[in-house]
């Protein structure tokens, strides 16, 4: 423990951002990570409690209390090596994670919780800053060939440590770049792409191959991004590699089945937000599609509808609202009732701040336009009795509307590759395997594995984290027997 008196002395400090009204001007990130003398600061606000909390609250089990005690210390490299030691690219998260850690904290049952993900944030980019991290080639190859399938944060995991432990790895992704919704669904503003490509150079060093444009399988829904140029059969990925993950997210959108869903200006969320970080990655793209000038709502009150909302604005929309079909959330929880668990609670997102007309238990009842054009959307009040929605009595409402953003969260994996690996589906269409015990991640196909969304259906960036590391060490002990990746 770093300083005895620490969690009594220390406040905890929020990381230096950029104003809303001159970062919604542009595309580029605008938190600032915390000085040498803010992180050791907040280090010390760490009382080592004993039962790390926070540990198991963090889905890829990151060590906290000892990176907060390093960093404490001034001992940067270590801590690195420790954040290290369970997540392969903590700069990801230290931008995009919830930070499920800082709710089960203890020090957040009566004062605020240690600033976990500001701390990790500044350890990772410390590093890449003083040149620390470094390609990490495995010494001894198997000559086992790894086909993953699909290059998101999972995938990339997944792919990382099997490299390291000397196999033969090849990502195909069909997009034009590796990063899944990384790189495609969460914006520029909230994570530059630039840690993407430098993670992928660390990669190809240490003998990661990527295919990028490449669908495995064929016959794609149209809605979902791709950009493939070619496919590969499954049957082919089987016959050349010894092992399979399948890594393909859960990509499969929640649609809005009502009047005047076909009319133009009415676009899933990732129709959209692709699109954008295409153009700030110095893209062409044609027909964009634009919030400038427009009316923009968006359904659905997640972390995407929050994306689109801060992509409208940079656009240039005349104005943003967002609905949401559940009622307004609490502005605190009850701390005894649901501490360590992630929280409901009312959440502001920095895309919120920048400018969003909210409001919640709002149900679309249709939309309408002239000339086949969105203009107007008609909703009403709802209201939750017994578990069972209710529209309330004379509620109708409309709303001007020229874009209208469907953010409404996915349903499923797309169907399509998990068939023609002829992988079993569980109950809600996700690839059917188990995270514990014999055979954990395989799936009903011999030698075919899955990961992250594609396995566990829409989470998070971290979650596909901890399922890409452990399912490379479950692969790895098919290929060898054996395996000693971390779990
Ligand atoms: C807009 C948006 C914002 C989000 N914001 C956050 C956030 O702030 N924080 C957070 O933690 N999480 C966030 N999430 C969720 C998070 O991004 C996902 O949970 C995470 O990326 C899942 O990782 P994955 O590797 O399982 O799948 P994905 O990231 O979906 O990657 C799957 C990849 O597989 C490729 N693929 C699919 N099928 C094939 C095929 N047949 N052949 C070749 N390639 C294929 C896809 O093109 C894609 O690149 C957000 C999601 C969205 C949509
Ligand atoms: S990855 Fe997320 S949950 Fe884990 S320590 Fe970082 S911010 Fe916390």
């Amino acid at each position: 423990m770093g300083k005895v008196t620490g969690f009594m002395e220390y406040q905890r400090l929020k990381e230096a951002s950029e104003l809303p009204q001159t970062r919604k001007k542009h595309y580029k990130e605008f938190v600032m990570h915390l000085s040498d003398d803010e992180a050791k600061i907040q280090g010390a606000r760490c009382m080592d409690c004993g039962i790390p909390f926070c540990n198991n609250g963090c889905p890829v089990n990151n060590i906290i209390p000892d990176w907060n005690d390093l960093v404490y210390r001034g001992n940067y490299r270590e801590a690195l090596e420790v954040l290290h030691s369970t997540n392969n690219f903590p700069e990801f998260t230290g931008r995009v994670c919830p930070a499920p850690c800082e709710s089960a904290c203890t020090l957040g049952i009566n004062s605020d919780p240690v600033g976990i993900k500001s701390i990790e944030h500044f350890i990772v980019d410390k590093a890449w800053e003083n040149g620390w991290i470094v390609p990490q080639p495995a010494p001894v190859k198997t000559g086992k060939k790894v086909a993953i399938i699909g290059g998101g944060p999972a995938g990339l995991a997944a792919a990382q440590q099997l490299a390291r432990a000397g196999h033969d790895v090849t990502v195909f992704e069909k997009n034009d770049r590796v990063g899944g919704l990384l790189r495609y669904g969460i914006p520029d503003f909230k994570m530059e792409k630039s840690h993407i490509d430098r993670r992928v150079q660390q990669m190809q060093a240490e003998g990661v191959q990527f295919r990028t444009g490449v669908l495995v399988g064929k016959d794609f829904p149209a809605n979902i991004t791709n950009w493939s140029k070619t496919t590969i059969s499954p049957e082919q990925i089987n016959k050349e590699f010894d092992a399979v993950v399948l890594s393909g997210g859960a990509e499969q959108p929640r649609d809005l089945p009502v009047p005047g869903r076909e009319l133009k200006g009415v676009h899933f969320a990732m129709e959209f937000l692709p699109l954008q970080n295409k153009v700030v990655a110095g893209d062409k793209v044609k027909d964009q599609i634009t919030a400038a000038g427009k009316h923009v709502v968006v359904i659905g009150g997640g972390d995407t509808g929050s994306d689109c909302v801060g992509t409208s604005n940079r656009h240039g929309a005349a104005s943003v609202a967002q609905f949401e079909l559940m009622p307004q959330p609490p502005e605190t929880e009850n701390k005894p009732m649901v501490w360590p668990y992630w929280p409901t609670k009312l959440r502001t997102s920095s895309s919120h701040e920048e400018g969003c007309e909210r409001d919640w238990a709002v149900a679309t009842k249709r939309l309408e336009g002239k000339g086949g054009k969105v203009e107007k959307l008609i909703a009403a009040r709802v209201e939750w009795k017994d578990g069972k929605m209710q529209e309330v009595p004379n509620s109708e409402f409309e709303m001007k509307a020229d874009l209208v953003l469907l953010a409404m969260g996915f349903v499923s994996p797309v169907a399509q590759v998990l068939e023609a690996f002829g992988v079993d589906k569980d109950g809600r269409g996700n690839a059917k395997a188990s995270t514990d015990g014999d055979g954990c991640y395989q799936t009903s196909a011999a030698k075919v594995f899955a990961a992250g969304d594609m396995r566990r259906g829409q989470s998070l960036v971290v979650w596909a984290i901890r399922e890409g590391r452990q399912c490379a060490r479950a692969v790895d002990e098919f290929l060898m027997g054996s395996s000693v990746l971390p779990r």
